[in-house]
């Protein structure tokens, strides 16, 4: 067997050398060939692709040219300035979220621009609308409004018949409403935006009766001029899918000028608004938003680790909010050059 098979290993052995040889010849030639047409196929491919790495560059801010000067880490724009604050902050502000996702978040440093603690309305208000009792307590910028507010309505109504039926609450408050309501109609402690002393309720008090408010007759005038004042209405018909909760036409929230002009206009849920925000950032698109005679420019800033900084106009007002979700919310008024008190705060901020 061994014999009669050897020849022919040897004879298919001579074929393989030869075989190889030839293969690689013609691997050798064809890839010449290939490589050939590659480089004349990918010629233009390749200079594309230098002109997109060009182009890449050149999106980025050059320092030479647009007068932005380099820091080691990160490029300022030309009049900003930075300030550095708590990343804990980014619970406390005008434009909190507080829903069944974001709870409400009791303790904090609190030194974001413009926190606020709930005072007494009663001592605080005009004549112009009423309280349920001495238990109603606002954050004073609400309370300032409010008085605003309510001024132009009865002015346009001739009645000052709105009271505030419901305003800030403690978590042991709700605790108390929720365990005697249920959670049909209470939201769970620490879920409920009126914790953050920027809610409230409105009812109608006409003829020694009470009753709740409805979108008839004058009280119309609230839903379309409350943003005048910073207030909208915070859970619109149609969007309890994003709102978990339905239409409420009394509940009123205080975000804050251009901000109620943006939602009441657009017919944005908070929600909605807090999640567009994120998309204008501080060297991209900043949200221009008309209010009144004034212009404004918002811009969004991710929580870091631990602190956070935030780079802030230094020839413009400006305002910083926590969004209690994952960042900061800086309000930029084009129309006002910074007072002391804006100074004040934004030295409180860093
Ligand atoms: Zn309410």
């Amino acid at each position: 067997m061994n014999n009669y098979q050897s020849p022919k290993r040897r004879n298919s052995g001579v074929d393989t050398t030869l075989f190889l040889v030839l293969v690689i010849i013609i691997a050798i030639i064809a890839n010449i060939f290939i490589f050939s047409g590659l480089r004349s196929e990918h010629t233009p491919k390749d200079n594309a692709d230098l002109r997109t790495e060009t182009e890449k560059v050149e999106k980025d801010p050059d320092p030479s040219q647009s007068g932005i000067s380099n820091a080691p880490s990160v490029i300022i724009p030309e009049n900003y300035k930075s300030v550095t604050v708590d990343s804990g902050e980014i619970h406390f502000g005008e434009l909190v979220l507080i829903n069944g996702e974001y709870p409400h978040v009791a303790d904090g440093v609190h030194n974001v621009t413009r926190y606020e603690t709930p005072v007494d309305v009663y001592a605080n208000k005009n004549k112009n609308y009423a309280v349920k009792d001495m238990s109603i307590d606002l954050n004073p910028v609400v309370i300032e409004n409010l008085n605003a507010m309510f001024t132009d309505y009865v002015a346009f109504s001739g009645a000052a018949d709105i009271y505030i039926n419901a305003a800030y609450r403690s978590h042991e408050d709700q605790k108390a409403i929720y365990d005697q309501k249920g959670s049909d109609i209470a939201a769970l402690p620490g879920y409920s935006e009126h914790h953050s002393g920027y809610a409230f309720d409105v009812a109608v008090h006409s003829g020694g009766k009470y009753s709740a408010i409805s979108d008839t007759g004058h009280f119309t005038w609230l839903p379309e001029n409350c943003k005048k004042y910073g207030f909208i209405r915070r859970y619109p018909e149609g969007k309890t899918d994003i709102t978990g909760i339905t239409f409420e036409p009394w509940h009123y929230r205080f975000v804050g000028v251009p901000h109620s002009y943006y939602i009441m206009e657009n017919s944005l849920t908070l929600e909605e608004y807090v999640k567009l925000l994120k998309s204008y950032t501080l060297m991209g698109e900043h949200l221009a938003i008309s209010a009144g005679d004034k212009t404004y420019e918002i811009y969004y800033v991710p929580a870091g680790q631990g602190t956070t900084e935030i780079f802030v106009p230094t020839d413009k007002a400006y305002t910083i909010s926590g969004n209690n979700v994952d960042g900061f919310v800086i309000t930029v008024d084009n129309t006002a050059t910074p007072t002391a008190e804006k100074a004040e705060n934004a030295e409180n901020a860093a």
